[in-house]
């Protein structure tokens, strides 16, 4: 009799069929899919998914869940009919900004495996003849790309599920969860009960209703796209086969919002280039699902599509010849930040969901969560489609509306990696906006925070800056969203004294009997110490992989402050207090403040405000102590994301402005500024301090990420580290490594891929201009045979950048600044 846990996946699918085929294949034999929809046509996305697999994605993580489905999809047929056909994708530019764009996307493919290349606008028509040779200007190609059959890949994994073992149950309806004492038991359907261990939703654009049954926010919007299919253009006639279909590669019009796809000798058009058209669940088509009447297909609207067929007859000419022959309005999902939508309820144990996500990462995304359901674990990192990863501001209705509209708007655009949303804003703001306003800050939004990034006042100081500190000039895409000011601020910070708002930072308090020993159990570190210390430390998985970075300050016997990352950590300290009620965490970073007083003059400035000692003896390096500053009461920690002497200073929100004047004032006669987000992200990488989620995620081990350091080599129990056993910081194969640029101007933004002999072999995480340095900084992925002084090139859009490993940290080895 088995003994594996009994699931039920809520949608037939393109994702609950992978679903089901990934945990069969791994042994799991008691799965049952519903469907509310006839089997194998469902009515739901899946059923009319044109299935164009364009891999290449700004993020490693998608790019990598595309490449697996098109692995996987090549190895499965239905009857000797394709899943999968591999006519490679083609991507045009018909700008100059775009053409420049492709490269970098022909950067992102290589970072993360894939074959890509930037051809001329001859071979552009060349490999789709189609295309009029006077409106490209040239395109990426990537060979593995192609199309997907989704509906057949769907017929192809319920057989091979079913094979073994696997249920699926059509026409079924799931109406509620059942749960007792916050675990699921079963789901409820029109007439019955079907017991469940898991259930896992893949409802697609169903999703919030699901997650509504227990209480989950499903940050989801659906919306209909528009897709047409043309009749018959004569230059496609005799092409292709009917079993064949299509061998001209995938087509991206990017600049226009369109893609194309052949069928025999047609062609199917999306476009984005519409209004978006949000859909209100509660006026789906009802009635029965034919592969012409679905629940997920609205009636076309022609006049949305006139200026894209318009635009699909300038770029292909054939076109003139055909007419659109049919069209549909069809829905599928967006997010808030354009990823999918994948974790566990906070709530209710057991309920899963694997939502928003396109045919492209379905094979992906199911292998993740199989992986998490069976291992505890995916080996690829997840943190971008952890359904937690949002703050609560983000979850609500209006908001998914806002930002998951815009994401459609902006779908195909050319996007700077810093460019933040136009809207909503100020939906978070520290204690410290209204001085940050008055000193012409310069906001960028993340998490929902107002987060200065530079400030206008202090544009002056950049005429002042002596010749060594005075950055060179960039090139157009690296100072978009940038201001030599920072150089300034970071020049002030090093040499004088500076005020950074730390507050976005997510700060977590851990109370109680057992406080302790949970962060005993998930860290790294050593916490039990006295009243005072805190702990630089970090979160790992049970293979070693790191989950989070966190700095742990004990402020009382059972009383902890919890510097983290983002939302996911509270959700996995949360997940893994214990049942009895000993722990109590709380997410403080909206009540609360921070200021990072930072420099060689921040003795001087909070000397002159508070009577407590802040000498060497009197708050030593990583220790906290309260203290009061201008008569508001303050836990301040010495310690500095930037190397220089001071203090990282939190109150209440309350007392945050009156914490910032005084301190202002102070300040003044050292030439006190106010420095934002691009100083900061400088001054930290000369300092080598990695950003988790950018430089480390759960696919690296600390010694790999070169912060072995942190694994305190005393501490007997705490998880991940049994799998760290055997592993150092000289027997690991890969290395975050720090690279300078040679020419000492051409700055980098990230994402890069990094070439050692000409072969890629890595990827640049963190990049910024090194102001103390007078260099650009980049740390990157990189084999760990190679040593300081060697030689690499960096791929920044077509050219190659030359840059050196070099040893860090880069300012301060010895650690007297921050020492001081
Ligand atoms: C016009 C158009 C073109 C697209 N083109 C592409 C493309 O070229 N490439 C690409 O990668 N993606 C494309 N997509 C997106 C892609 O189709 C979807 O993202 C994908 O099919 C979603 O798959 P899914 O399994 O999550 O959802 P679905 O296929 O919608 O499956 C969800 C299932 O859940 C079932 N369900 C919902 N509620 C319940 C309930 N209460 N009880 C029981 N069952 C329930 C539904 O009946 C449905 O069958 C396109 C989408 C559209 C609309």
């Amino acid at each position: 009799m088995s003994t594996t846990p009994r699931v039920v996946i809520i949608g037939a699918g393109i994702v609950g069929a992978n679903l089901a085929d990934e945990l069969t294949e791994r042994g799991w034999d008691r799965i049952t899919v519903v469907d509310q929809g006839p089997l194998p046509l469902t009515g739901g996305s899946s059923s009319h998914a044109p299935g164009l697999v364009f891999q290449t994605n700004a993020s490693k993580t998608m790019t990598e869940f595309a490449t697996y489905t098109v692995n996987k999809l090549k190895s499965i047929d239905v009857d000797g009919a394709w899943c999968f056909n591999q006519v490679g994708g083609l991507e045009i530019a018909t700008t100059a900004e775009r053409l420049t764009d492709l490269h970098r996307r022909q950067g992102w493919a290589t970072s993360w495996g894939v074959q890509a290349e930037v051809v001329s606008a001859e071979e552009c028509v060349r490999l789709h003849p189609l295309v009029d040779r006077e409106q490209v200007l040239g395109g990426l190609h990537i060979p593995t790309d192609g199309l997907a059959k989704a509906t057949r890949t769907v017929v192809a994994l319920t057989r091979r599920a079913q094979a073994r073992g696997a249920v699926f149950q059509g026409n079924t309806r799931v109406t509620g969860i059942e749960q007792t004492g916050g675990r699921v038991t079963g789901v409820r359907t029109d007439d019955a009960v079907i017991p469940a261990d898991i259930v896992v939703s893949c409802a697609g654009f169903w999703g919030v209703e699901l997650g509504a049954m227990v209480g989950m926010d499903v940050p989801l919007l659906p919306l209909a796209h528009q897709f047409v299919w043309t009749g018959q253009v004569p230059d496609l006639v005799g092409r292709n086969t009917e079993l064949q279909e299509a061998g001209l590669p995938i087509l991206r019009h990017q600049d226009q919002d369109l893609y194309y796809r052949e069928r025999v000798d047609c062609l199917g058009i999306g476009s984005y280039a519409h209004r978006p058209m949000p859909v209100d669940l509660r006026t789906l088509p009802e009635g029965e699902v034919t592969e012409a009447a679905m629940p997920s297909v609205l009636q076309f609207t022609e006049e949305d599509f006139a200026p894209a067929w318009e635009q699909s007859k300038l770029l292909l000419p054939s076109l003139r010849q055909s007419k659109i022959d049919s069209g549909f309005n069809g829905i599928f999902s967006f997010t808030p930040d354009g990823g999918p939508l994948v974790g566990e309820s906070a709530e209710v144990k057991g309920f899963w969901i694997a939502e928003a996500v396109w045919v492209t990462h379905s094979a992906g995304v199911a292998r993740a969560v199989a992986q998490l359901l069976v291992d505890g674990r995916s080996e690829i990192e997840l943190h971008g489609c952890d359904v937690h990863r949002f703050e609560d501001v983000q979850l609500a209705p209006d908001y998914v509306s806002e930002t998951s509209q815009q994401n459609f708007v902006e779908i195909y655009d050319i996007l700077h990696p810093l460019q933040p949303k136009e809207s909503p804003r100020n939906l978070r703001v520290s204690p410290f906006h209204a001085r940050q306003a008055q000193l012409g800050a310069v906001f960028l939004e993340g998490a929902g925070w107002e987060r200065p990034h530079w400030y206008e006042a202090n544009a002056p100081l950049v005429d002042q800056l002596p010749a060594e500190w005075t950055p060179p000039g960039r090139d157009s895409w690296s100072a978009k969203f940038h201001s030599p000011i920072a150089a300034a601020e970071a020049w002030k910070t090093r040499t004088a004294v500076a005020m950074y708002d730390m507050t976005p930072l997510k700060r977590l308090e851990v109370s109680g009997p057992g406080a302790l020993d949970l962060l005993q159990r998930l860290t790294t570190g050593q916490m039990d110490k006295t009243v005072g210390a805190v702990t630089y430390a970090l979160i790992l998985d049970q293979v070693g992989g790191i989950r989070s970075d966190v700095t742990v300050a004990r402020l009382g016997e059972q009383l902890f402050q919890v510097g983290a990352n983002s939302a996911l950590d509270y959700d996995y300290l949360r997940r893994h207090a214990p049942a009895d009620g000993s722990v109590q965490i709380r997410d403080i970073t909206g009540g609360t403040c921070c200021v990072g007083l930072w420099g060689p003059l921040a003795r001087e400035v909070i000397g002159a405000v508070s009577s407590d000692d802040f000498s060497n003896d009197g708050l030593k390096y990583f220790r906290a102590k309260k203290v009061r500053i201008g008569g508001v009461s303050v836990t301040a920690m010495r310690l500095s994301y930037v190397g220089e002497l001071g203090w990282e200073l939190y109150t209440s929100a309350d007392n945050g402005q009156r914490l910032w004047d005084v301190l202002w004032a102070a300040g003044e006669q050292h030439g006190i500024v106010a420095a934002g987000r691009a100083a900061f992200n400088s001054l930290r990488l000369e300092k080598g301090y990695r950003s988790w989620g950018t430089d480390m995620t759960t696919e690296y081990n600390p010694y790999e990420a070169g912060l072995g350091f942190a694994v305190s080599p005393r501490k007997e129990s705490f998880l991940g580290r049994d799998a760290l056993s055997g592993i150092g910081e000289d027997s690991v194969a890969r290395r975050l490594t720090c690279l300078t640029i040679d020419d000492g101007r051409s700055v980098v933004l990230g994402s890069e891929p990094v070439f050692v002999n000409g072969q890629p072999a890595g990827y640049v995480t963190s990049a910024a201009f090194g102001h103390t340095i007078g260099k650009p900084i980049a740390y990157a992925w990189l084999p760990a045979r190679l040593s300081v002084g060697d030689g690499v090139e960096i791929q920044y859009f077509e050219n190659r950048v030359a840059a050196t490993v070099t040893a860090e940290p880069l300012v301060d080895p010895k650690m007297t600044r921050l020492r001081g």
